[in-house]
Order: structure tokens, then sequence, then C-alpha cells
């Protein structure tokens, strides 16, 4: 295999433990293996979709429902298998919910196309086709999609909810789509969200229902000293990224100790440079200092005696949300502190959550920052609320920026499986059945649906069509009572870009995997993953797929069957 023909003289072009696949046969495999992948999270589609339970090397389990959380804890290696692994990521990135629905509309563009490839239509024209559809399937999306006004709190709420049905959260939707809703709209500047300013702590005891959305921000630490004060009430604050300390380097370059006195002498005066310190912080104005770093015992004995809330070691990012919210500037000199540089806080208060001491920082002028405080009865609960929330935040930004939704449950993918067949009409030749393919394969959405919700998936789509043909756009699958029922009065919507971003990167990875007809593995390859793989990798032997992707089929096959 790792030679080549040229004119009737084999040259040998590639190392003798590479792996050559060429033609048809590359093709059948990458398709196999992206579909496998979308087969594999296609269960877990919509609101009564099943979980996953995952288990890693090391025995730690992941019990979850979403997309992209499912392949990322598997353990994928091969590379067209990975292609669609990525569509999940890119999803991830762009929006922050869909990624099971990309991953299954790329499995089943993939599967369509095998089926078009065994007629013979080059994968070329299939390409090219795909596209076309791509196109037209965003305009269709484009045209159905529903304003909405960046104050509108109710229909923002209902996507947040719709993001967190069928996941661990959904007990408590209502009142974590409202949280997912104020802290999106308290972060928004111009309309954009930026998730960053949305810090979400997980607390494991008390039930989810108790959830709560704090307009600031809450640091992981607690005061440095027992006499400094538990709360301080309209707060100047002062954030440094320096330690209160003497500089060591300082210290032992001068001292040459000889006798008592001079250590006492040389004690005291690190003493005054540390009060000096206190004496600045003072002098600004401050009644809450965070520093980044240390603070020496004598200072914070100091900072207690003023009666300064004081905190050491906080998280860079803490300090900076904090700098954000109160307005403060992050100084790194203190000697340098004037009261320009603090920030304000209505409230700064020590505070048990779950049996853990934090610091609340709430009241503040622009509460640019917020924390969500997520609850839960185990910490897989809490994991997976964290994710469900994760998911609603990214569709409620989306919802903001772009001001479009679209309803679910099924209707817009059935609004564009007609379209598009219409538009194949147009298209003719053979790019006209590579539409038609992918308008069929669109389809898997509503399928999945009724299929996942125990519903005849033939009826249902057959009753979708039907409706939406009689101009029903808003018609979709109640996954509950089966039912076909109008979906934005049933209050379950998506933003568009949900769906935009899902066509477009889903058709992104089959369209590069189509058109791959000759795969190339470095022996390196085999040789990383052989040892483990060997005695239970089948495909590996002569005639199968060569060794090296073969292993790494072996390994996903093993990683998908320990799971399902
Ligand atoms: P994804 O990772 O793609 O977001 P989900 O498991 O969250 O996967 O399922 C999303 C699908 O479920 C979407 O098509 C959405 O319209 C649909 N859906 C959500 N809520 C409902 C509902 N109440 N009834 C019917 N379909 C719903
Ligand atoms: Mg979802």
């Amino acid at each position: 295999m790792a030679q080549q023909q040229m004119g009737n003289q084999p040259m040998i072009v590639l190392s003798e433990e590479s792996q050559r696949t060429s033609g048809k046969d590359a093709q059948s495999m990458n398709i196999t293996a992206g579909t496998a992948v979308a087969e594999a999270v296609r269960t877990t589609l919509g609101p009564k979709g099943m979980d996953k339970m995952l288990v890693d090397n090391s025995g730690s389990v992941v019990v979850t429902n979403d997309g992209v959380t499912i392949l990322d804890e598997m353990d994928i290696e091969h590379p067209a298998a990975n292609m669609i692994v990525e569509v999940a990521q890119t999803q991830e990135d762009e929006v922050g919910d869909g990624t099971t629905t990309a991953v299954v509309i790329a499995g089943e563009l993939l599967s369509k196309a095998e089926e078009l490839l065994d007629q013979d239509i080059h994968a070329t024209i299939l390409a090219q086709g795909y596209r076309q559809a791509a196109e037209k399937a965003k305009e269709i999306l484009e045209e159905n999609a529903i304003e909405v006004d960046a104050d509108d709190t109710e229909t923002l709420e209902k996507v947040a909810g719709t993001a967190m049905t069928g996941k661990g959260a959904e007990s408590s939707k209502d009142v974590l789509a409202e949280l997912v809703v104020r802290a999106a709209q308290s972060v928004a500047e111009n309309d954009i969200v930026d998730t960053d300013n949305i810090q979400v702590e997980t607390v494991v005891g008390g039930s989810t229902d108790e959830s709560e959305l704090v307009e600031g921000v809450i640091v992981d630490k607690e005061r440095v000293h027992d006499n400094m004060p538990f709360a301080v009430e309209d707060a100047d604050v002062a954030l440094l990224d320096t330690a209160i300390e003497v500089p060591e380097t300082e210290l032992d370059t001068e001292v040459n100790v000889t006798d008592p006195d001079q250590l006492q002498q040389f004690l005291d005066q690190e003493e005054k440079q540390l009060k000096e310190m206190v004496d600045k912080l003072k002098e600004a104005g401050a009644d809450v200092v965070f520093c980044q770093k240390g603070i020496d015992d004598m200072a914070q004995h100091y900072l207690a005696q003023e009666g300064i809330l004081a905190v050491r070691r906080a998280k860079k990012s803490d300090i900076e949300a904090l700098s954000r919210s109160t307005g403060a500037r992050i100084v790194s000199n203190i000697d340098d502190i004037e009261s320009d540089d603090l920030g304000f806080a209505g409230s700064v208060a020590q505070k048990d959550i779950a049996g853990d001491e934090r610091i609340f920082v709430e009241d503040v002028e622009d509460a640019k920052a917020v924390t969500m405080i997520l609850r839960g009865g185990t910490e897989h609960v809490v994991d997976e609320v964290e994710r469900a929330i994760e998911d609603s935040l990214g569709v409620v930004a989306a919802t903001l920026e772009d001001g479009k939704v679209l309803p679910g449950g099924g209707a817009p993918e059935t609004q564009l499986a007609l379209g598009l067949r219409d538009y194949a009409d147009s298209v003719g030749g053979r790019e006209q059945l590579a539409v038609e393919a992918f308008a069929d394969a669109i389809d898997v959405i509503p399928r999945t649906l009724a299929e996942n919700a125990g519903h005849d998936p033939i009826d249902s789509l057959v009753d979708l069509r039907s409706q939406h043909d009689g101009g029903a756009v808003t018609s979709g699958l109640d996954a509950y009572s089966g039912e076909i029922v109008d979906m934005e009065e049933d209050g379950v919507v998506e933003p568009l870009r949900v769906k935009t971003q899902a066509i477009e990167s889903a058709t992104e990875a089959a369209v590069m995997i189509l058109r791959i007809d000759d795969v190339i593995a470095a022996g390196d390859l085999k040789g990383g993953q052989g040892d483990d793989d060997e005695d239970e990798g089948g495909p590996g032997g002569p005639g199968g797929a060569p060794g090296g992707m073969g292993g790494g089929m072996g390994g996903m096959g093993g990683g998908m069957g320990g799971m399902m």
C-alpha cells in the first residue's frame, strides 16, 4: 500500500509504515466514521431525549444530555469523526446551543450523500449542490424568523426555557429562565452580551429552585483577619494586584545582624513600612481592599485596626470583574494610590453559601458583572444544571444580539425541507439530486424528535408537512403530547442563529469529508495507539481498514460501547 503507480514503474514515495486508502474506500470509511458520531448523540435530541453516562479512564462519571459535552468526553480518534466533533464545538462557540442538532444534520448529510455516491454522482457535484442548498436554507430561515425586542423579557424567557428543556434544569425552568434573562439584560451593552461577565457558581445543597442572581461579584475568599468587619456598607473599594508585604529582596541584601538591637531595629523598620502602606490605603479612603497577592500578618493587623475589610490572594478574574462592576482601577503600586482609584459598592459582606464563606460585593453602580448561584441536590445535578444554564445564556445572548427567533419542535426544519424541494426543481441537473438529498437530510430533526419522544415518526412527519403545506409555518411537534401544535403559542422558541449556524457548520463538515478521496496516515499514528488497542481492535488486520485509522475506529467504538 505504500506504493504509488507512476507509468508502469512502481515508485515508492511513502514510508514503509504509512497507510493509504483511496477513492471510494476512503469516502465510505470517512462517511461511516462521521455517521457513527452523529448516531452516538442522536438519541439525546429534544426534550424527551435520553441522557448519556460517560465514564473516563480514571472512573469519573458525567451524566449529560449535552451534545458537545458527550463528544468532548468521548475518546474519538478517527480524523473524519473528529471533523464532526468540531461541528459541535463550533456550534458551542458561536451560539452555545444546538450542538446535537448540528451534529445530527451533519451525519444525515453524509449518509444521504453515500446513497448518491453509490449512484455514481460525483462528490464535487454533491458538494456543489449541498452548498447551494445551505445558502437557500439560510434564506428560508431568515424569511421565517420572528422579530424580538431586547426588552421583550417574556419572549427571552421562553427562549431561555426552550434551551433548558430535556436537561436536568427543566423542573426549575421558570426560576432559572428568569435568572438567565435578568443576568443577560444586566450585563448587556448595546444588546451585546459578553458571557464572561456572567459568573456561574455552583453549590451542592438545597434545591435548584433556590438558585439566585447576585447583581455584583462573589469572591470565593474570606476576610484575612478575625478582627475585620464582616460587612461594610457604602464601601469604597481598593483593588491591588500587588502584595501588602515588604519585598524580600529589600530585606536580605542589606541586613547583617550582629546584635539583638540591630534585629529589633530591622523589624521596626519593616513594621514601619507595612504601617505606611496601610496608612496610604486609609488616606485614599479605602473601606475594603481586594488584593490579588499576599498580605503580611502585621499588615493584616493594621488593616483590622483601621476597620478595613481585606481579602488576599483574590483571583485575577475576580479582581477584573470587581474593577468592571465597582469602577475601581487596579493599582500596582500602593504608594501611588489615590481616592480616584477606588470603586464603590453599596454592600460588601461575608456570607455563608452551603458552608463555604464568600465575600459578596453588591449594589454596585453598574453591575457589568453578575454572579449566578446555582444550587442542586448533588454534584451531578448541579453540573448538568450548569451546562443547561450555559446553553441558555448562549441563546438569550444570541437573541438579544440578532433580535430574531424561530419556533422549535421541528417547525423550521419542516419549512426548510418543503422550501428546498421546491428550490431543487429550479436547480436542475445533477445538483438537483444533491439539493433534494439535503432536503431529505433536514427531515432527520423532526423525525428524531418524534422518535425520541416515542411517537410514530412517519405519522408525525406527514402531519407536519400537511400543516406547513397549508401555511401553518409555526406548527411543530409537541414532544410531550405528540400533537402538532403552534410552537410560538406554546412558547417553544429558539434564536435564528442556532439554526443558521447548525446548517452552516454541518454543511461545511459534510462537504469537507465528501471531498476527501485519499487518506494517507503516517506510520506514527499506528504506533502511538497500537499498544492497548491491538487485542480488541479488530479492523486493523490485513485487508481491513488501514491500521492507523482502524485502531482509531476501534478506540471510538470501544468508547461508545461503554457508554450506550
Ligand atoms: P441541541 O443540542 O441541538 O440543542 P436539544 O436536546 O436541546 O439538542 O434539542 C433541541 C431540539 O428540541 C430543538 O429542535 C428544539 O426545537 C426541540 N424542542 C425543545 N423544546 C421542545 C418542546 N417543548 N417540544 C418540542 N420540541 C422541543
Ligand atoms: Mg439544546
